[in-house]
């Protein structure tokens, strides 16, 4: 009797004639997914089989698989010839000794010499001999022994369907560049974006030495619990400090904010395009905070000359996008008290509806090209 964990997946089916390559993306996603823990990924109509893994590995591959994008639902049981006495012992070995239950087998072999019904009656009555503490109850039983007659002579017993990630294997449609800072905001928001089958590379600012190199350890965190997501990311560190050092001492201070979007965002799609990223992802959440507005919006688009920019979070309360944070367990590494760039040189009173006109016009001030060519010198790209 050999434990193995089921994994069925979703929504592929919607993909008609390219369901071959998802499935091939998919296995390849759960193979990078388990890298390092013995195991084997076998495919079997419909659904993937992890076998020959240590048992004492069991949570981690679980903990693994929860995080993969594709995946309906998983469960944990065991393989076994199609012959009614190792059955008995599988569902012995994932049911209970008491409380109520129900056998529920669906059987794909037709050649099995018992129907569905018969399978569930006959398990349903071995576990019940001689055993007092166990009772059937078919609409509310306390656990359910699940029985799947496959048609290559192997049955698979399990008890629980465990909730998957959902969405789209990563990768599937296409790349993106996260903005990620060491907010709570965007990891959240290439989450959701990754869970849609996009593959991710992130880009983070800093302005060290006004920002601290903790500050930077902590987005190398953010970014590497989001790579469990994603599959794998980069994560390219770009420093701002002259850029901001030339806004603080040529432009009106009031600025500063805006005006560092805009190059980031400028910074961005450069990258982005260096990398074969189709489109730039913001952790931005329509007027959580005074920079969040329309018009910053706006302001910061106005430069990116062909990509789109993806705003997941746009209609999301804060509260909605911690919880999310704490389900995704970056929460906690987000809440470190690090400074981000953006609170540097922060003026008293920074515009909440920058005009377009004020801002090229501050801008004027700069020489843009150069600030950013030297912006670009300092990439540093880290995998992870
Ligand atoms: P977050 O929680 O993601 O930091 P926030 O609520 O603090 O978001 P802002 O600081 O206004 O919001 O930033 C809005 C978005 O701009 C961020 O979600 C992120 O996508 C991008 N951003 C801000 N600062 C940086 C930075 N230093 N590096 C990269 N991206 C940044
Ligand atoms: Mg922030």
């Amino acid at each position: 009797m050999e434990k193995v964990i089921i994994i069925r997946y979703s929504e592929m089916h919607l993909k008609g004639k390219n369901r071959g390559w998802f499935e091939r993306l998919f296995a390849v996603n759960l193979e990078k997914s388990l890298k390092g823990i013995k195991h084997e990924i076998h495919r079997q109509s419909g659904r993937y089989l992890v076998e020959n893994f240590n048992e004492n590995d069991t949570d981690i591959i679980t903990s693994n698989l929860s995080k993969i994008f594709g995946i309906h639902s998983f469960s944990i049981g065991f393989k076994v010839n199609s012959d009614m006495n190792e059955i008995f012992k599988a569902a012995q070995a994932v049911g209970k000794s008491f409380g109520t239950f129900k056998v529920d087998t669906h059987r794909a072999d037709k050649t099995f010499p018992l129907t569905s019904m018969q399978i569930n009656s006959e398990i349903g009555g071995r576990m019940l001999d001689g055993n007092r503490e166990l009772s059937v109850d078919v609409h509310n039983p306390s656990f359910v022994i699940n029985i799947d007659v496959r048609e290559n002579g192997t049955s698979l017993v399990f008890n629980e369907f465990l909730k998957g990630a959902g969405g789209m294997p990563v990768g599937s449609s296409g790349k993106g560049l996260l903005l990620i800072s060491g907010g709570i905001d965007s990891p959240v928001a290439g989450h959701m974006i990754a869970k849609r089958g996009m593959s991710l590379e992130c880009i983070h600012f800093h302005s060290y030495p006004y920002t601290n190199l903790q500050a930077k350890e902590k987005v190398i965190e953010l970014t590497k619990k989001l790579s469990q997501y994603c599959c794998g990311t980069k994560l390219n560190i770009v420093s701002v400090t002259h850029i901001q050092e030339e806004i603080h001492k040529k432009c009106n201070g009031e600025y500063m904010v805006t005006m560092l979007r805009r190059f980031m965002m400028r910074i961005a799609e450069i990258i982005a395009k260096k990398c074969g990223a189709q489109c730039i992802i913001t952790g931005e959440s329509l007027a959580q905070v005074a920079s969040q507005t329309i018009e910053g919006m706006t302001s910061s688009n106005s430069v990116i000359e062909s990509l789109p920019v993806l705003r997941p979070l746009c209609g999301f309360d804060k509260d909605e996008i911690i919880e999310r944070s704490r389900a995704i367990g970056t929460y906690e590494t987000s809440i470190e008290p690090y400074e981000d760039c953006c609170t540097v040189f922060l003026p008293k009173h920074p515009v909440t509806r920058p005009k377009l006109v004020d801002v090229l016009n501050e801008e004027s001030k700069l020489d843009v090209n150069s600030l950013i060519e030297e912006a670009l010198s300092t990439v540093e790209i880290l995998n992870l």
